[in-house]
């Protein structure tokens, strides 16, 4: 095995995945992705409904300027809008290479790539592939890495850590799943590409369980800051006992809300959109239902209804087959002849690493990149539209390429530094011999119970004081799970315990900096603070690890065409 490379891309999702691709094309570049599951299971895959592009297919009215406009509006002004007119106006030409790359978009009866209405979307603007797009998108990326022979794919590996000088990042410490061996890998530059962190509400999420946020974690744990970590996505169609994602593609298609007694209310909520308004208003508009007594059943396990049963067998069954599985395996019921129960649940994180250049997401670290869901560019400011991640992927993955490939081009050698050498292999160990007697499906599962409760759809003061103390005494409790299991192969326990570090303290982050931001904008509604308050809060949170304490910061949003204006929908 050789450790040494020009880059290494730790992430085998989308955003990993395209960016190798770019990296990949400098045939004298050796670039290694590494990933904790085989790269087709990653979290993308999962991706339902579609991605934006303003190919102007359905509507020829719509235009990159005003994809743009679109989500910066949905983005309720946090966003940067100069990032945002880049990725839209990129969008485009990445569907075609995508498209030419063989992903199997559903089409238009004359050829075209179609195009479906997505919420916060002036025009249909959403390119899919039936509700399967993540898949078939994740799929066709892996063949084109895998037909790249400069790439060496470390499937199964786990990071550990960073090794760094405090300035510039040398590699990755990675520790082997299947024989539990610990092994360092050297490169120029490392690109961070390890996706979300929503599964921190362990019990209501759509996330797969490993979106545990490993290298924002690991980010934050090396000095480097996060950027607006308060603002977490709850999607509003959550099977009701699971939350298991029920794509925005239903609404997108003509499916309705309905309460107990029948009615659309969203009509109450945004009487022009209606269901098709942004995640975070449709979001809070169900838990308002629930809360004034006019969802079905109380507490934990209310909800509403989704009702696609006008769409007819036909339509479901071509355009949302998945989401009909879903329904008849999870909840029991099946959309083409019944209501199907549902209430939001944690789905995307806005926030993540701090990219200083969203040209080539570069990091503060010299070295270091981020790109996707791990990283906070930002282009979804305080609420991101659906169809824009998968968007913002493939653009910045390919863009982020690009400035790294060039960057290979004169960044010194990569080289052992033996001050940093044992820093993987010296935390396992210590892990693996550690005692105590707390349970790590105890501390977990309180964590999930925290985080939905106090810091979930609406917040407060009281709340968020009361998630950062309980979440930091989780943080001690976790000092004391032993890990029970000391075998070298497989050992999902001792994987499972570093989990639950990383996202504890991404939790703990989530907390405070939400407690901080007095205001109610996006993702993020304050029972006390009702309002959104540009006069002191139109700014991006930062937010640091000195080691003991965190610390905050405040930078401005990049404000160009668009002024901040009151949302309506
Ligand atoms: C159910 C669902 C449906 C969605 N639908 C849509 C949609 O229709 N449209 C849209 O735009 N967005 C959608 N999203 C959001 C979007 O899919 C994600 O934001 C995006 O796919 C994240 O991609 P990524 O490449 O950043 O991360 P991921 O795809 O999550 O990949 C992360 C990678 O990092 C690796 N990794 C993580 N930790 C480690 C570690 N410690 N060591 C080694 N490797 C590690 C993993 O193995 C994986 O390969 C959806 C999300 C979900 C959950």
């Amino acid at each position: 095995m050789n450790n040494f490379y020009h880059v290494i891309i730790v992430g085998g999702g989308g955003a990993g995945l395209r960016t190798a691709i770019e990296v990949a094309r400098d045939e004298k570049l050796k670039v290694a992705v590494v990933s904790k599951v085989y790269p087709t299971r990653s979290h993308t895959g999962a991706a339902q409904g579609g991605m934006n592009a303003a190919l102007g297919h359905v509507a020829e009215e719509d235009s990159p300027e005003k994809h743009a406009f679109d989500t910066i509006k949905g983005s309720d002004f946090l966003a940067d809008q100069d990032a945002v007119e880049f990725m839209c106006q990129n969008a485009p030409e990445i569907i075609y290479e995508l498209d030419r790359w063989g992903v199997p978009f559903s089409r238009l009866p004359d050829g075209r790539i179609a195009q479906r209405p997505f919420g916060g979307a002036s025009f249909p603007r959403t390119v899919f592939s039936a509700d399967r797009t993540g898949h078939v998108l994740l799929h066709t990326l892996f063949e084109q890495a895998l037909a790249r022979e400069n790439i060496d794919f470390y499937n199964e590996f786990f990071l550990l850590d960073l090794l760094h000088d405090g300035q510039r990042v040398y590699g990755v410490s990675l520790y082997d799943i299947r024989n539990g061996e610990v092994v360092n890998l050297w490169a120029q530059a490392v690109v961070l590409a390890t996706g979300g962190f929503a599964r921190v509400y362990w019990q209501r999420s759509t996330n797969a369980v490993g979106n545990t946020g490993d290298g924002v974690a690991v980010a934050l744990r090396n000095g480097i800051p996060l950027k607006d970590m308060e603002f977490i996505q709850f999607h509003p169609t959550g099977l009701a006992k699971t939350g298991i994602l029920l794509s925005e593609a239903c609404r997108g298609e003509g499916g309705y809300l309905l309460n107990a007694l029948g009615e659309r209310f969203m009509q109450r909520y945004a009487p022009e959109k209606m269901e098709l308004a942004p995640r975070d208003l449709v979001s809070r508009a169900i838990e308002m239902e629930i809360k004034e007594g006019r969802g079905v059943g109380e507490g934990t396990y209310a909800y509403v209804y989704l009702d696609l049963r006008h769409l007819g067998e036909e339509k479901i069954k071509q355009r949302l087959p998945q989401v009909r599985q879903l329904a008849i395996d999870f909840e029991g019921v099946d959309p083409v002849y019944d209501l199907v129960p549902i209430r939001p649940t944690a789905h995307y994180c806005m926030g993540g690493i701090h990219i200083e250049n969203y040209m080539t997401s570069s990091t503060p670290m010299e070295g270091l990149y981020a790109v996707g869901e791990c990283a906070c560019v930002s282009v979804h400011g305080a609420n991101r539209l659906g169809g824009n991640s998968l968007t913002e992927l493939m653009v910045f993955g390919k863009y982020c390429g690009i400035a790294v490939r060039e960057y290979a081009k004169y960044a010194p050698m990569p080289k052992v530094i033996p001050s940093e050498e044992k820093k993987g292999q010296a935390y396992v160990e210590e892990l693996l011999k550690r005692e105590g007697k707390a349970k790590l499906s105890e501390v977990r599962r309180k964590m999930g119970e925290i985080m939905w409760e106090k810091v979930g759809i609406f917040r407060d003061e009281r709340s968020l004081k009361e998630a950062y103390e309980e979440l930091s005494d989780l943080l001690e409790q976790w000092k004391s799970i032993p890990v029970v299991d000391k075998s070298k192969v497989f050992n999902t326990n001792l994987l499972e315990v570093m989990e639950l570090r990383n996202m504890l303290e991404l939790a703990r982050v989530v907390a405070f900096c939400a407690l901080h931001r007095r205001e109610s904008r996006g993702g993020h509604s304050r029972e006390d603070y009702p309002y959104r308050d540009d006069e002191n809060f139109l700014k991006h949170t930062l937010v640091r690890f000195d080691g003991e304490k965190l610390e905050l910061s405040y930078i401005p949003v990049r404000i160009l065409k668009y002024q901040p204006a009151e949302r309506k929908y």
